[in-house]
């Protein structure tokens, strides 16, 4: 047991997917430290202490892991955007391995020991997109980033995470609105235009997007701001302000105005040509999405005769990945313009075999199981929360043979993995691939087959 301000010497021996580093004091009481790594020994300041545990602050650290690396980001660990950026990306691996491993051991109850995680590359840079929040401070706007649990910016306009031109837009972004007196939004009492810098990128085409999120319906020298953010960056190729004038934590709103250029980028991904407009969702690492998708087609073994339903499909990436191996493609996805990019998507590659439905994933799939349709291979790519119980019952009912689950959150993915088991499918392949290195993310690919059929 620890009390409120007791001082302690403590090793480190685990870490939390939240990145807090794990020590025990007497008696097993359980200490979480954020920014320590496992392997340090600190000089431990026990801020609060619960019945079973208690939250601590490193003072000082006696001696450093040895997985510690030097890191020189001035916003880390404020920003929250990054959780082991002072930890070799090797023992990240290892960390996110384990996790995705003890996830589908505890939330899903298989039996699993041991699964690969392949990385995606430089740990650094990797990022297409970025959406920074404004914030006026001492009278000026700032684009930054959210601090962890907080609302309040961390001043930022280079973040490691991302390519370093990003800086260049970010700056002339703000120089501008300052010049122009273009406040930004106060979330406090809904006042203020400017919501947030939205920057995305297609790495292997090098076409850019700039978006202001604003709270009005228009910006006051809509000209002068493209032709600032042009001035900073020669790749870029579409200018929107997207509206969002709701009080709430959403970022995107739903209407898109071009003001420059194309109302999409285009970025090349599998050897195919993707449109992708802002409101639709692409994956942010290239490189990690070229593995992910690489590793779902294997997984999803295609002949040549299957019908293929794609849920959560965004704007068609991975169904259309896999088009030419199956004989029918659906596709289906809840935002209209990822629908569109899926549909202009499949023309522009070839594609003749797709088709794209604008609707909820799990009233989508009912319709198409009560019209009759068997997909032979699922493959589902839901958010973060996972599927919910329509999608379980539209699969027990069209009884595909192979599921294939792409997920960003491996304990909905361990959940969705073992209501699909309730219905007969057995897990057969479950790997990580680290999307997102240096943050407390990692997303999984797991087949899962119906055992009846392979038995
Ligand atoms: N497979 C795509 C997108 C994955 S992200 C890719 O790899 O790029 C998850 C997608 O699910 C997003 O495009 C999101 O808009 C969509 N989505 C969220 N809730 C949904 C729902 N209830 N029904 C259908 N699609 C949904």
């Amino acid at each position: 047991m620890a009390k409120k301000n007791d001082i302690l010497t403590l090793e480190i021996t685990d870490i939390t997917p939240e990145g807090a580093g794990v020590g025990k004091a007497d008696g097993g009481y359980v200490l979480f430290v954020p920014g320590t790594a496992p392997g340090d020994v600190i000089e431990a300041h026990v801020l609060k202490a619960e019945k079973s545990y208690g939250y601590a602050k490193a003072e000082k650290i006696i001696s450093p892991s040895p997985f510690r690396v030097a890191q020189s980001c001035p916003v880390f660990p404020r920003c929250g955007g990054c959780l082991y950026r002072h930890i070799d990306y090797k023992k990240e691996l290892d960390i996110k391995k384990n996790w995705v491993i003890q996830n589908f051991r505890r939330i899903g109850g298989f039996d699993i020991n041991d699964i690969a995680i392949f990385s995606s590359g430089s740990p650094d840079g990797y990022r297409n997109k970025a959406q920074y929040p404004a914030e006026a401070v001492g009278g000026k706007l700032r684009f930054g980033f959210y601090s962890t649990h907080s609302h309040r910016v961390a001043p930022c306009r280079a973040c490691a995470l991302q390519p370093p031109f990003y800086a260049d837009i970010v700056g002339a972004a703000e120089d501008f609105l300052n010049e122009n007196h273009i406040e930004a939004y106060n979330e406090e009492d809904g006042t203020g235009t400017v919501r947030h810098l939205y920057i995305r990128h297609g790495a292997g085409s090098g076409e850019v997007m700039v978006s202001l999120i604003i709270n009005a319906d228009g910006l006051p020298h809509a000209d002068g701001f493209v032709a600032a953010v042009r001035g900073a960056c020669a790749g870029i190729v579409s200018v929107s302000l997207i509206v969002n004038k709701k009080r709430s934590n959403e970022i995107l709103g739903d209407k898109c105005v071009t003001v420059y250029g194309k109302d999409h980028i285009t970025d090349v991904l599998c050897g195919m040509k993707f449109d992708i407009s802002p409101l639709s969702f692409y994956q942010v690492n290239h490189d990690g999405a070229e593995l992910l998708y690489g590793l779902a087609k294997e997984q999803a073994a295609l002949s040549g005769g299957e019908t293929l339903l794609d849920l959560y499909c965004g704007a068609g990436t991975i169904g259309l990945s896999m088009a030419n191996d199956a004989w029918r493609l659906i596709g289906v996805e809840i935002i209209p313009a990822a629908v569109d990019n899926a549909k202009e998507n499949a023309r522009n590659n070839g594609i003749t075999n797709a088709e794209f439905i604008c609707a909820d994933a799990g009233e989508a799939a009912k319709k198409l199981a009560d019209e009759g349709v068997t997909p032979d291979v699922i493959v589902l790519d839901p958010p973060r929360k996972g599927c919910g119980a329509d999608v379980y019952a539209a699969v027990e009912k069209m009884m595909p043979t192979r599921l294939v689950m792409v997920s960003c959150n491996s304990a909905t993915g361990a959940r969705d993995a073992a209501e699909f088991g309730r219905l007969g499918y057995k897990l057969e392949y479950l790997a990580a691939v680290d999307l997102f290195p240096r943050t407390g993310h990692v997303e999984t690919v797991a087949r899962l087959s119906r055992s009846d059929i392979n038995s």
